[in-house]
């Protein structure tokens, strides 16, 4: 049995290839004892399990061919994908995750998160955070008409463009003092997270922190066999 840990693919109707990669890899590469662990930004949008099980249809398939022949698949929200909700759960057949979670592999503890809240010195995306991610702001968006919401989606996103654009590297990676703080209130000296498509392995005073991966051409995961050491993965798709 291994835990499997993907993140940031990013799947978007535009990029078919990316989702075929996605449903190669679980074909071809993950057996049925194992379990996948997907921490956030799978896609590149989410207006809505209403609209996103439909426009992902191939994905959601995948997904449930999975979980039906008994691998089990965890889900956590990215910054993109934070509206998945129950829906495309009861399609799918996968569990959400909270982010923060804390999960115990072969005795350790482990933290598993996207990554965006590490990025503490990003203060106007953390303030978007905080908007998007409250409630009343979810129910009156949610109950917005598809084409509504798709337009609206398209400007964030073009927002979000033009300050990445203009902000510096530093400020869109994580915060070292956040990243010790987080892994000493959670006690664990591992943690695993996604979001800045900086894949590494960064040795820490506090432990180890690892970076998946996005997939830009590679299948990019973290494989991690029961009672065995993890390996970061890079494969040519
Ligand atoms: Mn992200």
């Amino acid at each position: 049995m291994r835990r499997l840990f993907i993140a940031d693919l990013h799947l978007h109707p535009a990029r078919p290839e990316h989702s075929c990669a996605l449903i190669d890899f679980c074909q071809q590469r993950i057996n049925v004892d194992d379990e996948l662990y997907i921490l956030g930004d799978l896609f590149e949008a989410w207006i809505g399990d209403d609209v996103g099980v439909i426009t992902y249809a191939d994905v959601i398939a995948c997904l449930k061919n999975l979980t039906d022949s008994g691998t089990k698949v965890y889900f956590m929200a990215g910054n993109r994908d934070f509206l998945v909700g129950q829906k495309f759960s009861q399609s799918t057949g996968v569990q959400i995750l909270p982010d923060p979670t804390v999960v115990n592999f072969d005795g350790q503890n482990v933290l598993l998160m996207h990554g965006d809240t590490l990025c503490t010195d990003d203060i106007s995306y953390q303030d978007f955070r905080l908007l998007v991610r409250d409630p009343t702001w979810q129910h009156n968006f949610l109950a917005m008409s598809p084409a509504l919401r798709m337009q609206q989606a398209a400007h964030y996103r073009q927002q979000s463009q033009a300050m990445t654009a203009i902000k510096s590297n530093d400020i869109m990676d994580v915060n070292l003092d956040t990243v010790t703080q987080v892994m000493n209130q959670h006690q664990v000296s591992l943690l695993i997270h996604g979001h800045t498509h900086r894949p590494k392995v960064h040795h820490l005073d506090s432990g180890e922190r690892i970076v998946l991966g996005d997939w830009g051409g590679h299948f990019d995961y973290l494989s991690w066999p029961q009672g065995e050491a993890w390996h970061l993965i890079r494969e040519p798709i």
